[in-house]
């Protein structure tokens, strides 16, 4: 299969009025054909819904207004200073230009229209001072909103207005555009689902994109490109997972007996509800021939090592073994210490394979992971590195998955003969992104914790308020607790940072805390460095931990009852939630002080008031992507998504769903999309994902 040419596939330079530099300046911003021009959508519109009449304007508003230039004239005086006059038949506003008046005398002709936009101020006349404008030309662009016309306004910036394609250059462009080429435009998506959603032709919709009928025809427009965009998202991660379901036969793992019974009734506590219900999931999936592929959310202390354990114990008695492998060797080590103590009235033979051992026990290991006789193996990157090999691995669970690439996940699967795969995050993600984000992967949240935790009690404070901090601390850790004191670490600074945290580190061992054992984590450590001083802070060693952000996520510190972030305003929501899980996970009530420094924004502020509000990590999470949109959320690089240029993740979810369950049942229909009313789509398809997606299946 290949991309089909089609019509709009020519490059730009086929329209007359785009030679060499102007095709040059679209290239920059990634418009190399006609099809490309065609997705090139204005940023706003001016209508009689958006536009404000001068006699209606009010003080100190925002508004945006269209009128003719009256007048341009460069006025001196004490300051000098140029002055625009517009008029629209209501009344008239001046705008007034301080700076490069020069310039702007150039720039504007009486008789042209120009639309404005900024806030409004009065001084004899409505005035704007530097508003943000738009020229419309001539009277039939700029008269045009007022008989019902709705004008669209294009993004541009310096190299495309230097070759005349600023909003005005644009709109003659896709003026010429959708007159002369629309007819070439062909339909993408299957006809029947079209008809189901009750959806425009995309002909229409790239018409009526850039100039729209009516302000109902831009809204069927805006509806059908947002769905076509979450649909051929939707159709990646449907092949995805179909092509991960058929070329695989897994392991079906018909036993549950005596060893997950006779664990779950060992423990000191009873199951939660959100445990029961994901074992559930999960058990029918490792029913199943089948191979799972499943990613299990949970908050820091929502209890996933257990249900790790319990699924690694079904794929031994149904005589697997089961691997599972952490991002560093603090973390292995710890989940194979729980592991061993809860077994310890079970028989199953459990190791560790990590860095660092000697030669003597690795071989042992080694010899022991190949021959069967260990059933649960514990590792870090160890486990993937050649001349490991097992016996039969049927199951591998990835724990804190961001921390691993999507190769070594494979490395590790590979290790097998299609095993079993379960990947556990801590990081909440919002329910309304794992369809869009995972949909490829099967998700199981344990959203719930365990009874008798107690939350951990949070503030923030102005730095002014430090020597109160300090007393605090010293009260908690006279009081046996543990402290941590984080500072963050931001890459562009760096050096400071580290300086800053070295520094206290220094000022507080000689002064505040000089009767306590303190410790000190940095990045610039060697990686056995930084384990070790973990280790002893794990042990009892230290009484306060001082650290830039590297303390690991997932690292169990029972005792570890205080945290106390500086520059926390500096800090992500996600991030301070994080930080905020090293405690709270033991008997003791536990504290996180939030130290805020400076003026803070407003967005600081509401992080920080949230933070002191909620404990639960989905709301946070959800609040910080609404804060900071998705695109910032996630970087779209690292999702590996395709980046949205319409449609929204957030806002529209009602879209996202109904495009979702047509891209899935159409690849259940047609799995090649080869049917004669699936070819354009298709042909589209491989032509937008051919990079980002191995399209293997193709050949
Ligand atoms: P995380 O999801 O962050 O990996 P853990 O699995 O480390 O959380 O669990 C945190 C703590 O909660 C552990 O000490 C664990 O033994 C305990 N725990 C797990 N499940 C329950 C439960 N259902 N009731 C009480 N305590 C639990
Ligand atoms: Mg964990």
């Amino acid at each position: 299969m290949r991309a089909f040419r089609t019509f709009l596939d020519q490059p730009v330079e086929v329209l007359s009025t785009i030679g060499p530099k102007r095709a040059a300046a679209l290239s920059k911003i990634g418009i190399d054909t006609l099809q490309d021009l065609f997705y090139y959508f204005p940023r706003r519109y001016l209508d009689r819904s958006t536009v404000t009449p001068v006699r209606d304007l009010k003080v100190d508003e925002e508004a945006t207004v269209v009128g003719r230039i009256i007048q341009a004239d460069i006025e001196t005086g004490r300051k000098s200073r140029f002055v625009l006059a517009l008029s629209d038949d209501t009344s008239i506003l001046t705008c007034v230009w301080f700076s490069h008046i020069r310039y702007w005398e150039q720039k504007f002709v009486v008789g042209d229209w120009l639309a404005v936009s900024g806030k409004v101020s009065f001084f004899g006349n409505f005035q704007m001072t530097h508003p943000e404008f738009d020229l419309l030309g001539d009277d039939r662009e700029g008269s045009g909103y007022n008989t019902g016309k709705i004008v669209p306004v294009y993004p541009s910036n310096e190299s495309l207005t230097q070759v005349g394609l600023d909003s005005r250059g644009f709109r003659r462009l896709f003026d010429r555009l959708t007159t002369n080429f629309a007819d070439k435009i062909e339909e993408i998506v299957p006809e029947d689902v079209l008809q189901r959603h009750h959806l425009g032709s995309l002909k229409d919709a790239l018409i009526n994109i850039h100039f729209p009928q009516d302000n109902s025809a831009l809204s069927r427009a805006v509806h059908r490109l947002k769905f076509d965009e979450l649909f051929f998202m939707q159709l990646m991660l449907a092949f995805k997972r179909k092509r991960f379901r058929t070329d695989n036969a897994g392991i079906a793992f018909e036993q549950v007996g005596d060893k997950v019974k006779r664990l779950v009734d060992s423990l000191p506590f009873e199951l939660t509800e959100a445990q029961k219900r994901v074992m559930h999931e999960i058990r029918a999936d490792m029913k199943s021939s089948r191979p799972m592929n499943r990613l299990l959310q949970g908050d820091v202390g929502s209890g996933k090592t257990i249900v790790a354990l319990m699924t690694m114990l079904i794929a031994v008695e149904n005589g697997y073994q089961a691997a599972m492998m952490a991002p560093t060797e603090i973390l292995a080590e710890q989940h194979y210490l729980t592991f061993y103590r809860m077994l310890e009235n079970i028989n199953v033979h459990t190791v560790l394979l990590r860095g660092g051992q000697s030669k003597k026990i690795r071989q042992n290991i080694v010899q022991d992971i190949s021959s069967g006789h260990a059933k649960i193996i514990v590792g870090t990157h160890a486990l993937i590195q050649e001349g490991v090999e097992f016996q039969n691995l049927g199951l591998a669970i990835i724990d804190e998955q961001h921390r691993f690439g999507v190769i070594q996940r494979a490395v590790l699967k590979d290790k097998g003969v299609n095993p079993d795969l379960l990947v556990m995050t801590a990081t909440p993600i919002p329910r309304t992104l794992s369809l869009t984000l995972y949909g490829d992967l099967d998700v199981s949240i344990l959203d719930q914790m365990p009874a008798g935790r107690k939350p951990v009690i949070t503030a923030w404070r102005q730095e002014s308020k430090r020597k109160k901090i300090y007393d605090f601390v010293r009260e908690q850790v006279k009081k046996g607790a543990q402290a941590y004191v984080v500072f963050p670490l931001v890459e562009e600074s760096e050096k400071l940072d580290l300086k800053a945290a070295v520094e206290s580190y220094e000022r507080m061992s000689g002064t505040i805390f000089k009767d306590f054992r303190l410790g000190l984590l940095h990045g610039r450590l060697k990686s056995d460095q930084k384990e070790a001083i973990m280790a002893s802070f794990k042990n009892g060693e230290f009484d306060i931990l001082v650290s830039t952000t590297v303390i690991e996520v997932g690292v169990d510190v029972p005792n570890a009852a205080v945290v106390i972030i500086e520059h926390a305003e500096r800090f992500g929501l996600s991030q301070l939630h994080q930080l905020r899980g090293r405690v709270g996970r033991g008997q003791k009530q536990s504290y996180c002080i939030l130290v805020a420094s400076g003026r803070l924004s407003y967005e600081a502020k509401e992080r920080l008031n949230i933070m002191a509000h909620s404990t639960d990590g989905f709301k946070i999470s959800e609040k910080d992507l609404e804060l900071r949109g998705p695109g910032e959320y996630f970087g779209t690089k690292q999702s590996g998504l395709p980046s949205l240029r319409i449609a929204d993740i957030v806002h529209d979810m009602d879209i996202l769903k109904q495009a979702r369950q047509e891209a899935f049942s159409l690849v259940e229909k047609d799995p090649q999309l080869v049917k004669p009313e699936h070819i354009k789509t298709q042909s589209y398809f491989v032509k937008q994902y051919k990079d980002r997606y191995n399209l293997a299946w193709v050949a």
